[in-house]
Formats: C-alpha cells, structure tokens, sequence
C-alpha cells in the first residue's frame, strides 16, 4: 500500500503507442496528427504526435 508509483521503464516509448480517449476532440486530434504522419512515412512526426498525445493524456485523462 505505501509503495511508490512506478513508471515502466522497461516499455520503449516506440513500442507502447498512447491510444486517443474516445469521444476527446483532442485525443483525435492528435491521433489524426499520428496517421498522418504514418501515412506519409514521416517517423519523426509520428513520434512528436506520440509524445504530445501522452502528455496529453496524462495531463487530462490521468493516464500515463
Ligand atoms: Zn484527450
């Protein structure tokens, strides 16, 4: 019970990819952001929308 919170740390960031909360315009914003990116073979950007869609989530759905 008094254990600290972890972060997995053993989890690549490239790996685990932060999946959108439905019904959140900016989850699917960012999400939209991520397939485009993909869809353009632009890996770089693929992860920049990663980044700011986990930050997202963990500053407005507590996720993280
Ligand atoms: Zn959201």
């Amino acid at each position: 019970m008094m254990a600290p919170r972890q972060q997995g740390s053993t989890l690549s960031p490239l790996q685990r990819e932060p999946a959108p909360v439905p019904g959140c315009s900016e989850c699917l914003r960012l999400a939209n952001r991520r397939q485009n990116a993909r869809s353009e073979s632009d890996h770089s950007a693929v992860t920049d929308a990663n980044v700011y869609l986990r930050r997202h989530l963990k500053a407005q759905h507590g996720e993280g």
